[in-house]
């Protein structure tokens, strides 16, 4: 099965271990990278060293080799990467602008939140900063409504159409304490590691539009994108170390194996108890085959 240039990643947040819900995502990636005789990429996205767990990383790492997920070439480290981040930002500059709100003040103009979580930045500081005020983070001015629309195709959602003004609103680029935001270190990765196929959870699905924003001010190509069903807990919440996920195991082949059903389970593949590895790898990636396939894709 080898096609046209495929490159796909994981790019995991090191702020705890790796809960089975990451595992799906990593699985749908690993597994779709596979099948189009791709590479695997692992980018550790420590780019928010304040939330960054030390040892997560490594613990990920060799949770990933006892799975038998191999990656190819080098890991990348964000919080090595300062300088591409920079320079992407630099040439953003006419699109940019110092921001003095803090957060108090964004959730005080009520103009509701994002669909990620996110406060929508009412645009006080966008013709300057106010009386007082002194530089807090760095954001990016969206177009204004009616010019705003970004639209793409996701290859299980479908069509997405989303209004970044209203959906978003400027968004911070460089933030209060200092680091780079993940949307823009992602967007400036994605593209220097020349990614063509981003698979991950559906939590990131309205991160989407502001990358693809980024990536066509910053003049890269967009990749294709398919973001896999999260899961859930038994109160309905996003599976996440914040909602208490446990972390997944590894401790010998049996557990590996385990593991890896039940992040295939959450990816609604339905497969034969495997007895081993090479085993559970050699009937996943047909079965990933079988499920494009049937949503039409051609391979
Ligand atoms: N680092 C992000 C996370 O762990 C994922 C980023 C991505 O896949 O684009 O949620």
């Amino acid at each position: 099965m080898q096609s046209t240039r495929y490159i796909g990643r994981f790019a995991p947040s090191p702020t705890g271990p790796l809960h089975a819900g990451s595992l799906v995502a990593a699985l749908a990636s690993y597994l779709d990278a596979r099948v189009h005789g791709g590479a695997w990429l692992v980018r550790i996205e420590d780019v928010d060293e304040g939330r960054s767990v030390p040892g997560a990383a490594d613990g990920m790492l060799d949770l990933l080799r006892r799975l038998g997920m191999h990656w190819d070439g080098d890991v990348v480290w964000q919080s090595r990467r300062g300088a591409l981040y920079q320079a992407a930002f630099d040439s953003l500059w006419e699109h940019a602008y110092p921001c003095g709100c803090n957060r108090r003040e964004i959730a005080d103009s009520r103009l509701g939140t994002a669909p990620d979580g996110s406060a929508i930045y009412p645009g006080t500081c966008r013709l300057g900063l106010g009386a007082g005020k002194t530089t807090r983070s760095l954001r990016l001015r969206v177009p204004e409504p009616g010019d705003d629309t970004v639209s793409f195709v996701d290859r299980f959602a479908g069509r997405v159409e989303h209004h970044l003004a209203l959906d978003a609103g400027d968004f911070v680029l460089k933030r209060a304490d200092g680091f780079w935001a993940y949307q823009l270190a992602v967007v400036v990765d994605d593209a220097e590691q020349g990614v063509t196929d981003i698979v991950r959870g559906a939590d990131l699905l309205d991160s989407t539009p502001r990358q693809i924003y980024l990536q066509r001010l910053l003049g890269v190509p967009t990749p294709r994108y398919l973001h896999v069903p999260v899961l859930r807990n038994e109160q309905g919440e996003k599976l996440s170390k914040q909602t208490g996920a446990a972390a997944v195991t590894a401790h010998d082949e049996a557990g590996a194996v385990a593991a890896l059903m039940d992040a295939a389970r959450g990816l609604g593949l339905a497969l034969a108890p495997a007895g081993s590895l090479d085993g559970f790898w050699r009937d996943a990636i047909p079965a990933w085959a079988a499920l494009l396939s049937a949503r039409g894709e051609t391979i």
